[in-house]
């Protein structure tokens, strides 16, 4: 089996190394990872700058070919598909985050992102984060992500989901189990902060540390908190699907639904859906 493993914390996070450690006699492993902290990226893809794929001859895990990019998660698995492989491999793993990534993190996530892709590349992809930010057990989520692994992508599983998963940073024998989750909400409180300078100028810094969960049984943040492993299998078709009528009904008669007299001056084409 050829494993593509990335993340977004940079080839030197703790993570990384566990991931690949758990993944080593797996089958051909090779890690490339961005150099840097990339967290927060989302799917970016470097477009007008050269990108570097650099030998890590000191990377901590035997047997284990490793490489570094000044790129982003995005950068790293197509270097890791195109110029190191140069084939897909049979799985990509992006990870382990160093924090959690539920709800809406998702959409600004680098780790999720290098799964997406993958997926993209139509191989079977996983991100994986740790739900918690300290002292975290990167080595008893190693060794669940290495099992999962083993389950599910050796069944005949769909190409174009990836999974992301969020371990508790509790021990094995207090989890409570494997929840398969959707994406619940979760908002950032006390998000942007204000300052000033030392020559009196404002300036702002993005942050929010205290978070809001919508209470929602079966969702990724939810299940986290109860002490469960979320499991939440995701699809890049963000289309919403039981919307689709009635916005084309809306559209084609808008008088029927609202007291605007507006209209386009264009035929409304219905999705079959
Ligand atoms: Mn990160």
């Amino acid at each position: 089996m050829k494993i593509l493993i990335t993340n977004d914390d940079g080839i030197n996070a703790p993570g990384i190394v566990a991931l690949a450690e758990a993944m080593r006699d797996a089958g051909d492993v090779v890690v490339c990872a961005p150099d840097s902290q990339q967290s927060a990226v989302s799917h970016s893809i470097t477009l007008h700058k050269p990108l570097r794929c650099k030998d890590v001859p000191n990377f901590p895990v035997e047997g284990v070919r490793a490489f570094s990019t000044n790129g982003t998660p995005t950068d790293a698995v197509l270097l890791g598909i195109h110029a190191v492989f140069k084939e897909k491999p049979d799985v990509v793993i992006s990870g382990i985050n160093g924090g959690p990534n539920l709800g809406a993190d998702v959409t600004y996530s680098g780790t999720v992102a290098g799964a997406m892709e993958g997926v993209i590349a139509m191989v079977p992809s996983i991100a994986v984060s740790m739900g918690a930010f300290e002292n975290l057990r990167y080595k008893d989520c190693a060794s669940f992500t290495r099992t999962l692994c083993e389950i599910v992508f050796k069944c005949d599983f769909p190409k174009d989901i990836l999974l992301n998963v969020n371990y508790p940073n509790v021990a094995p024998e207090e989890i409570k189990g494997v929840a398969i989750t959707r994406l619940g909400q979760r908002w950032y409180d006390d998000v942007v902060h204000e300052r000033v300078d030392p020559r009196g100028r404002k300036y702002y810094w993005i942050t929010g540390k205290k978070v809001l969960y919508g209470p929602k049984e079966g969702t990724d943040a939810f299940e986290l908190e109860r002490g469960y492993i979320s499991v939440t299998p995701l699809t890049l078709d963000l289309t919403h699907d039981p919307v689709i009528k009635k916005l084309g009904d809306i559209l084609a008669n808008p008088s029927e639904f609202t007291e605007s007299k507006c209209e386009f001056p264009f035929d409304v084409v219905r999705n079959p859906g």
